[in-house]
């Protein structure tokens, strides 16, 4: 069978520890024997960035841009006991946190759902795609302990002198006071990946905030998101019959848990932070749920959204074949090469990237698994296998 040819290359960063042995096989055993694989390769793995104070992780996150597609290895983010074991010069910081900043983007993560493992909430069918909006609010505050009765100011100068000033509350005792601020550049850029990705995945976006309560702050999210969407996205989406809705948070959630899922829910920061943590959990497996990176401009960065295994891969280097899950790190893969194809016109790219997906879960929901999974399939699995056995059984299926 002639291996199937891509247009142009999509980003390669390859990472650390366990998901770094498993990217080769996958490559190996699901990719290569198919598709004539076209990449910039860069090298994230911790020695490697370290060596090149972080140049790598910049010159990977500029090849995403220009490229368009990126697919990312889990990698470490260094801290003291790493900086010890892998005897490094410094502290590198998260390249993740690096490569987002660089592509001013946002993350969503995106269960991938057989019918064998069983979420917690019954009435979710379909992946409930989630993005946080990652900048400002709580997380960028600014807080004092009042130690006693007095004036509560919120108060901006102006670069022209220009001075505006609110009285919080006039304290009578001790109390707590917090300043928090965004900035509309960022929510711009939240709703746009978030409308970028919710057309990428042809799914509805929702979007809540309190602006019943937050007239002026979450009014401004409120507003910014109606003008991006009716003056940049509303044709292409009324188009592919795709809706934006938006209500208040409380009742998003209300909907949201009893909904079948298959929309994308964009989330503020501490909305996000929270209910990420819900979904997450609520879907079962961090082995089963992908992270996609989208910039404002339309690029997109696929990786699994579960970080190194570090405890799989001590055990790897004793000699175990451990059985680590692959699916999420197969799943960056199809998604980075069914967007590449997409973005090529090349629909025979694409078209076997869902059937990796496809074929992948299809064995799983035949019997045939890793351990996390067994652990919580019903009915129960048939094949407990190792990691390699699992990528060589999916690939006995793609022939
Ligand atoms: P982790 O790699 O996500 O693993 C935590 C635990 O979750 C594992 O020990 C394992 O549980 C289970 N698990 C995760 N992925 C699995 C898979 N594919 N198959 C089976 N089980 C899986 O988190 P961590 O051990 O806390 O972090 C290790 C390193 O990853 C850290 O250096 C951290 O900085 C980095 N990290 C990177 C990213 C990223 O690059 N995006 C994200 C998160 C963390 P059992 O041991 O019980 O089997
Ligand atoms: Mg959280």
């Amino acid at each position: 069978m002639a291996k199937i040819q891509m247009k142009n290359a999509v980003a390669e960063l390859d990472g650390d520890e366990m998901t770094r042995i498993l990217w080769k096989v996958i490559k190996e055993k699901l990719l290569e024997p198919f598709v004539e694989l076209k990449t910039e390769y860069f090298d994230l793995g911790l020695k490697e960035r370290d060596d090149s104070d972080d140049r790598v992780t910049y010159e990977a996150a500029a090849a995403i841009k220009r490229l368009g597609v990126g697919v990312k290895c889990a990698t470490i983010t260094s801290n003291a006991a790493r900086l010890e074991e892998y005897d490094l010069k410094r502290l590198t910081p998260s390249p993740n946190g690096i490569i987002r900043a660089e592509l001013d983007g946002t993350v969503f993560r995106k269960p991938i759902i057989v019918n064998n493992v069983h979420g917690t909430v019954s009435c979710w069918k379909k992946p409930l795609i989630l993005g946080r909006h990652a900048y400002g609010d709580v997380y960028k505050n600014c807080e004092i302990a009042v130690p006693g009765p007095g004036k509560a100011e919120l108060v901006f100068t102006a670069d022209d002198g220009t001075v505006i000033r609110k009285t919080i509350m006039d304290m009578k005792g001790p109390g707590i006071l917090q300043g928090i601020h965004n900035v509309d550049k960022s929510i711009e850029s939240f709703a746009r990946c978030c409308f970028f990705y919710g057309l990428s995945e042809n799914v509805d976006v929702w979007f809540a905030t309190k602006d019943t309560i937050s007239k002026t702050y979450d009014g401004r999210f409120k507003d910014i998101f109606r003008h991006v969407y009716d003056t940049e996205f509303k044709a292409e989406f009324e188009k592919a019959g795709l809706e934006y809705f938006y209500t208040l948070i409380d009742d998003a959630v209300a909907r949201v848990m009893q909904s079948e899922g298959g929309f994308l829910w964009a989330c503020k920061n501490y909305d996000g932070d929270v209910m990420s943590d819900m979904v997450a959990s609520a879907s079962g497996s961090l082995a089963m749920m992908t992270s996609v990176l989208v910039s404002p401009d339309g690029a997109f960065e696929y990786e699994a959204a579960h970080g190194t295994v570090q405890r799989h891969y001590y055990r790897y280097l004793k000699g175990e074949k451990t059985s680590t899950n692959p699916v999420a790190l197969i799943f960056a893969w199809t998604g980075a090469l069914a967007k590449r194809g997409e973005l090529d016109g090349t629909p025979d790219l694409t078209a076997f990237a869902r059937k990796l997906e496809k074929t992948t879960l299809e064995t799983i929901e035949d019997g045939t698994m890793t351990g996390d999974l067994a652990k919580i399939a019903r009915p129960p699995a048939k094949h407990v296998l190792d990691s390699w056995q699992f990528i060589d059984a999916i690939a006995s299926r793609l022939t």
